[in-house]
């Protein structure tokens, strides 16, 4: 019975490649600029580039922890530029990673040192922790692209290389395309948004869910090694199935060790920062944290394009944070127990976010992510909840239609409007008009009479206390099988 929907899965993904392709062709196959990596000295490499076309201005991403007002770009030592002549120009640093040529004369080739000093500085304070700039483990040096190649962020998509020569027996651990010692990618948005290692530790890699993966784990991460082998096999197999598609060929991801978790999503790589002390009992959050993380890859490296001000954050988080429960549920990766305590604290979320942020709209709360964490988060996710429970009333799978209609990974840009048009478009109006209850700040005791009706069952005390069961529904248009899916596979 599986083998026709299998093998038409299989065809939509090799079409869905192909048209990539194709469309990356398009765009410009000119290499608009090359790079070449050498190791340089025990703690730094050498980097040089050659432009296809004049650059007047060359960026890094910037974030200023204490003790390091530059940032990323305090790592940057020696940075020469040359005229088309091969002229050296003056090059200035104009502040918030931004280097400047003044003269007449644009820079057409660079060359500087990057210093491998970047866990000197704690960057979880003013800057979005290690993962998203730099560190070392083992016998690797890791770095997200925008803390290491300077390059100009207005450059079109055009085709972009990086030649590694590095010492023998080294491995480059990279989400782009390569041969060799070649890496190449389209566009300075998948260049500068990825991560990538450089050093004597081999990735581990696979092929899954119409994906080919590689990660590397922190010898100090080492405990979970098992667990990330079953999720990295399982969690693309069923992203790509809701989605029907699959966010890009390569996906590559980091398993590093810091003193609290974190994770971070980049354009088609991640990273996932694991907790000191690591207990078996963790296994818990970070299997949710990678699940998250990885979801975010398959909405895209922001979330879905075009959220101006984080007015679409309730959708990239909550939305995220559901899906991961719901499709985990569904690989048989957690049990129906902790399926329901991570549905309660959907409502916990939702509940502590009406208090500790009130008066204030789901969009608007996008703008202070930080202060409207639980209102975000617990927000939207009570939107996808709800509107997958009540959606699931017409048609088992008219949740997941819906998302497919946003096709979050093929480049759609959205505002507020356009967004919840679209969610209109196949819902019929609910899902504009949810959005809406869900502002309104319902009470408990709404939340649960409206939920009661899909056949979850919500019991409460106070803000802090929520238990969720399942009715039992013979039909699969009720939990839990609109979250866990007709036939989910038996969790092991
Ligand atoms: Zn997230």
């Amino acid at each position: 019975m599986w083998e026709p929907v299998w093998r038409a899965f299989v065809l939509v993904l090799a079409l869905w490649a192909s048209a990539a392709t194709a469309r990356a062709q398009e765009v410009c196959e000119e290499t608009i600029a090359r790079y070449s990596v050498r190791r340089d000295g025990p703690d730094g490499f050498r980097v040089e580039a050659q432009f296809n076309r004049p650059v007047s201005r060359l960026d890094l991403f910037y974030h200023s922890p204490p003790g390091r007002p530059e940032g990323q770009a305090a790592s940057i030592r020696n940075l020469r530029a040359f005229s088309a002549r091969g002229r050296e120009v003056a090059i200035n640093y104009v502040g918030e990673g931004g280097w400047e040529v003044p003269g007449p004369d644009p820079a057409w080739r660079i060359a500087y040192r990057i210093q491998a000093d970047h866990d000197a500085v704690d960057w979880t304070v003013g800057a979005p922790g290690k993962d998203e700039v730099a560190t070392r483990f083992d016998r690797t040096f890791y770095f997200a692209a925008h803390a290491f190649f300077l390059a100009d962020f207005d450059w079109p998509e055009c085709k972009i290389e990086i030649v590694f020569n590095l010492p023998s027996g080294w491995f480059v651990t990279a989400p782009w395309s390569m041969r060799g010692n070649v890496a190449w990618t389209y566009g300075v948005q998948n260049f500068e948004r990825n991560a990538f290692a450089m050093g004597l530790d081999t990735p581990r890699r696979a092929h899954t869910g119409g994906l080919d993966l590689e990660w590397l784990i922190d010898s100090r991460a080492r405990a979970v090694e098992p667990r990330v082998l079953e999720l990295m096999n399982a969690i693309p197999v069923a992203y790509t199935e809701f989605w029907e598609r699959a966010p890009s060929r390569r996906l590559t991801a980091f398993f590093l060790r810091d003193a609290r978790s974190d994770g971070g999503a980049f354009e088609n790589s991640f990273t996932l920062v694991l907790p000191d002390p690591l207990a078996a009992i963790d296994q818990v959050s970070w299997s949710h944290t990678l699940g998250h993380e990885l979801m975010h890859v398959w909405f895209g490296p922001e979330g879905i394009r075009g959220d101006a001000g984080g007015e679409l954050s309730w959708f990239n988080e909550g939305f995220a944070d559901y899906l991961t429960i719901k499709l985990m549920r569904r690989a048989g990766l957690i049990s129906e127990d902790l399926m329901a305590q991570r549905v309660a604290n959907i409502i916990r979320r939702y509940e502590l976010g009406k208090r500790m942020s009130p008066d204030i709209s789901l969009a608007a709360a996008g703008g202070d992510k930080l202060r409207n964490w639980q209102l975000i988060y617990g927000g939207g996710a009570l939107v996808a909840l709800l509107l997958d429970a009540e959606l699931s009333m017409q048609h088992p799978e008219g949740f997941r239609d819906m998302m497919r209609s946003l096709a979050p990974i093929s480049g759609s840009a959205f505002d507020l409007n356009s967004l919840t048009s679209q969610m209109n478009e196949s819902t019929a109006g609910l899902a504009r008009r949810t959005l809406a209850w869900v502002d309104a700040r319902p009470s408990a005791g709404e939340i649960r009479a409206r939920l009661a009706r899909s056949g979850v069952e919500v019991s409460l005390y106070g803000p802090d206390e929520v238990y969720v069961g399942f009715a039992p529904c013979p039909a699969l248009s009720c939990a839990p099988a609109f979250l866990a899916g007709p036939s989910p596979s038996p969790s092991n």
